[in-house]
């Protein structure tokens, strides 16, 4: 699923692409891709401005010229491309909003597991993850928040009520830069060990941004085009592979439902 490195470079693409221009026309391929009637969403959507473009977590928010939003949730296989209305529609592409550059924004969706729905900008809060944006939380912050908590660390990761926008890949790429064993619990993180996970939080998410996402299963960013990080992962989807520091062998257990990928020697669990 497309995380806070994949989204924030779809975010950033668009606002270049799409800020501006007018909504001129709307095709709905499959009514259900919409949440709500989509015969409500044509009419309030149609020729509105786009005046902005944010992410909420893993969130899309476009916001129109009248006072309302359109929020976009990719899921596993979703995707956003701004693309030439020339060019044939692909299959799998479900939603086509015509623009006034001439241009498309298409919403293609493999599993079709994503959704798009236009609310008040009252209700945007309301509908959007509840926890921190990881690259906006300070270092205190942060460290109250580990401790507030007996929860185990990688589940609490992916808690989108508790720190918005990271997901397994994220989550198993930090904890291995710190050091930290998957199933150690919150509240027993020594002071060094919160630090260390505090700065692998913000490394690791901002060099994802950098080479513009990891682009496992399909996705892509707003031009169609792959991210790069895939090849700076050290332990996700690298199970029975060496360690590139340690060169013990990369494991994958199942926590809450979740494959972990970790190095046993580097991550230690630590008991207190
Ligand atoms: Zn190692």
């Amino acid at each position: 699923m497309p995380e806070l490195p994949e989204v924030e470079t779809i975010v950033r693409g668009l606002q270049k692409q799409i800020i501006g221009k007018k909504i001129v026309g709307i095709k709905v391929i499959l009514p259900r891709i919409i949440r709500g009637e989509a015969e409500d969403f044509i009419t309030l959507v149609l020729g509105t401005t786009i005046q902005k473009v944010w992410r909420r977590g893993k969130m899309i928010v476009v916001g129109l010229s009248t006072q309302r939003s359109i929020l976009i949730h990719l899921k596993l296989t979703g995707q956003l491309v701004y693309i030439s209305a020339e060019l044939p529609i692909t299959k799998h592409t479900h939603l086509i909003l015509e623009l006034s550059d001439g241009q498309q924004l298409r919403y293609l969706d493999v599993r079709q597991f994503g959704y798009l729905c236009l609310v008040d900008n009252s209700l945007v809060q309301e509908l959007t993850p509840l926890g921190v944006e990881p690259l906006e939380l300070s270092r205190d912050k942060f460290k109250a928040l580990m401790q507030s908590r007996k929860a185990l660390i990688k589940p609490f990761l992916l808690n989108q009520s508790f720190i918005a926008g990271i997901g397994n890949i994220y989550a198993d790429e930090i904890l291995h830069k710190a050091g930290i064993h998957p199933l150690q619990r919150t509240h027993t993180l020594g002071q060094m060990q919160i630090a260390k996970l505090y700065q692998a939080m913000q490394e690791v998410l901002r060099q994802a941004i950098e080479q513009k996402g990891s682009s496992i299963r399909d996705y892509v960013d707003s031009s169609g085009q792959q991210g790069d990080y895939q090849r700076y992962h050290q332990v996700y989807q690298r199970q029975g592979q060496p360690c590139l520091t340690c060169h013990e062998k990369i494991v994958r257990v199942k926590i809450g439902g979740r494959s972990s990928h970790f190095c046993p020697r580097c991550q230690e669990e630590e008991r207190r």
